[in-house]
């Protein structure tokens, strides 16, 4: 197996990824070459993560797209305090004189809570700007699907993305790509116009993909090592289960970024759950891999 590096610790992928430019791909693993062919032979079922994953584009950038400017600057605003507060960039000390001191800060066990409302203030904002289920739609088919994607899916039985993100959008995308699979994502709700008037309570956020990962499982009803789970990110681990085959993908562009958070956030923990780390812009090598494994 070409661009293949066995590494033993976190530590070791930094330090590839430090020293070496990847011009096509590279993959990354504890797992010797034979033992991840082997592995994936046994993949049928695939859970993936959406943005940045399974497309080079954000959902959210999509949609925004059609908010007038006071309303796209507050969505920034949430944003960025979130990105600040979950990168540690906030983590200022503070006592009980500052009137900020709970407001203020993402605490440990109100993260689920902090997306749900962050999700909610997004959708009170499409309300306030009148959009429709055509802008939706149009935001769906505008992401840029990352090269590969078509053809990981195909090679799957049961298929399902979950996002921290909106059923609808995932879904127009999929329809425009002609990838068949199943959504966990927040589902919006339209008036008989097609205004957008609210959303369906089982909201999916970044700390409840584990729930949707685990009933997807469930409900297929095989072995975790029939499942390929892939993500981009630190908060697509949570849906990986122990023994399944974990993939996280890296474009060579963003390696570094994605590590230094990736490290921030207990690297060795997640480590351990990887089966291997693709760095890449394409799915194809993982495509390609699946492929001679069966064969
Ligand atoms: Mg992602």
């Amino acid at each position: 197996m070409n661009h293949y590096r066995y590494v033993a610790t976190p530590e070791e992928v930094l330090g590839i990824l430090n020293r070496e430019t990847v011009s096509d791909h590279l993959i990354l693993s504890k797992n010797e070459p034979d033992l991840i062919k082997k592995m994936a032979s046994s993949i049928c079922h695939i859970a993936a993560d959406f943005d940045g994953t399974i497309t080079a584009g954000s959902q959210w950038v999509e949609i925004q797209n059609f908010l007038p400017t006071t309303l796209l600057n507050e969505e920034h605003q949430d944003r960025d305090w979130y990105y600040d507060q979950t990168s540690g960039v906030s983590n200022v000390k503070t006592d009980m004189s500052d009137p900020d001191w709970l407001h203020g800060h993402l605490m440990f066990g109100n993260q689920t809570a902090v997306e749900g409302a962050w999700v909610a203030r997004s959708f009170a904002r499409y309300i306030q700007a009148n959009l429709t289920d055509v802008h939706v739609k149009m935001a769906g088919k505008a992401v840029v699907m990352r090269q590969g994607a078509v053809e990981l899916f195909e090679l799957m039985n049961q298929r399902v993305v979950i996002t921290f993100g909106v059923e609808q959008i995932i879904k127009a995308f999929l329809e425009e790509n002609k990838i068949h699979a199943s959504v966990a994502a927040t589902r919006l709700t339209f008036d008989k116009d097609g205004f957008i008037n609210g959303y369906n309570r089982n909201v999916v956020v970044s700390a409840t993909k584990a729930a949707a990962a685990n009933r997807f499982h469930k409900l297929v009803g095989d072995p975790p090592h029939f499942f390929l789970s892939i993500g981009d990110s630190i908060v697509d681990i949570e849906m990986m289960p122990e023994n399944g085959f974990n993939v996280l993908i890296m474009p060579p562009g963003e390696a570094n970024k994605k590590l230094a958070a990736f490290r921030r956030n207990h690297l060795a923990t997640m480590f351990n759950k990887l089966t291997m780390i693709l760095v890449s812009d394409s799915l194809l090598p993982l495509v390609d891999l699946i492929r001679q494994a069966r064969a």
